[in-house]
């Protein structure tokens, strides 16, 4: 779906927003808005001096990045915040949704009003690191066949710390999703995620077998999960345990469920697919330098905590709490170090890889 949006000359279209500027390139998959780059579902291209973008700028893009939007599905209207419109003559709702005008009032890049968010290292990189579980939700524990001392939320959040002190050293900037033993719901973990802009999601959990039993206890070795749809019977354990945190969720955080919405983050995330199968990739292979393994590879499901990142995402499984050896390894101080030290090594080779591969849309 393509509406118009406003004249432009060379192929190149830049405009401002109360909250963002936005670069558009004729051609070019890909929208730069302040500093981040945010793939389209289909190339700008002009048209009867128009230049047409996907549907999707402005169901998603402008929402998750542009700064005081929202896109009302059930109106199919673009909508702005009462704080926009206080600040600046702000774009009008295009009617209709489908087809529709975006505001070319106030998206014509002739605004006065500079943008309000501004970047002291444009070229930084900020990863959103997400230490799973948290508060009264423990994730699972372990090790099997032992009275339990190992909890996941206690040494994801040890290791999602040590990952966030050692992607600062690597000059990133980091946020962390949780830095206490709190419970943040999963579809705001996302969200936290999008708010920031972060560049790449990181989420770090422990993993459990599907049984209790001896042969459960010796499950062991870490694997890392971008998102798609469940395949195998073992993805889709381990996605269900993962998404068992929802049932913790309740009132305003609980998911809405609104299928259009599902839909549309779901279209989304697609975008990020080919990115985050290569993060993941990168990391565990990364990992086998340093975790005593086996490496159970790269595997997809469908969680619920990646689902809401507009963004490269994965879940790494550090290994199996429930196994005696590894719950001791997983606890110990320097292998937590060695561990995130190798993940955001990892991350800082992904990102350059990738800048060498998209670049810049200038
Ligand atoms: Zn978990």
């Amino acid at each position: 779906m393509k509406c118009p949006l406003l004249p432009g000359s060379n192929g190149h279209f830049t405009f401002t927003l109360p909250h963002a500027r936005v670069e558009l390139m004729e051609g070019v998959p890909f929208a730069r808005i302040d500093s981040i780059t945010v793939p389209l579902l289909d190339a700008p291209e002009t048209s009867a001096a128009a230049l047409m973008l996907p549907l999707q700028f402005v169901t998603e893009i402008l929402p998750a990045h542009g700064g005081g939007f929202f896109y009302d599905a059930s109106a199919a209207e673009l909508r702005t915040f009462e704080a926009v419109l206080r600040h600046s003559p702000a774009p009008r709702p295009p009617a209709g949704g489908v087809g529709a005008a975006v505001g070319t009032g106030g998206a014509t890049g002739k605004s006065s009003q500079p943008p309000s968010v501004t970047y002291p290292h444009p070229s930084r990189r900020l990863i959103v690191v997400d230490a799973g579980h948290g508060g009264p939700d423990h994730g699972m524990t372990g090790p099997i066949g032992d009275d339990p001392w190992f909890v996941e939320k206690d040494v994801a959040l040890a290791v999602a710390r040590k990952l966030a002190d050692a992607l600062r050293a690597e000059g990133m900037d980091v946020l962390m999703t949780r830095t206490s033993d709190t419970l943040i719901a999963l579809s705001d973990r996302g969200r936290i995620a999008n708010r920031s802009k972060g560049d790449v999601f990181l989420s770090i959990h422990v993993n459990a077998p599907g049984r209790s039993d001896a042969a459960g206890a010796r499950e062991r070795g870490f694997e890392t999960y971008f998102l798609a749809e469940a395949k195998t019977e073992d993805e889709q354990r381990v996605e269900r345990m993962e998404n068992e945190s929802v049932r913790f969720e309740t009132g305003a955080n609980a998911p809405k469920g609104d299928p259009l919405n599902f839909i549309i983050t779901d279209m989304a995330q697609n975008e990020h697919l080919r990115e985050s199968s290569d993060l993941a990739a990168t990391i565990q292979d990364g990992l086998k330098s340093v975790h005593p393994g086996p490496s159970r590879g790269v595997q997809q499901a469908n969680f619920a905590v990646l689902r809401g990142s507009y963004m490269p995402a994965v879940l790494v499984e550090i290994g199996f709490g429930t196994n005696a050896a590894e719950a001791g390894y997983l606890s110990d101080t320097d292998n937590q170090t060695a561990l995130a030290r190798n993940i955001a090594a990892s991350v800082v080779s992904y990102l350059a890889h990738y800048e060498s591969r998209v670049g810049g849309i200038r």
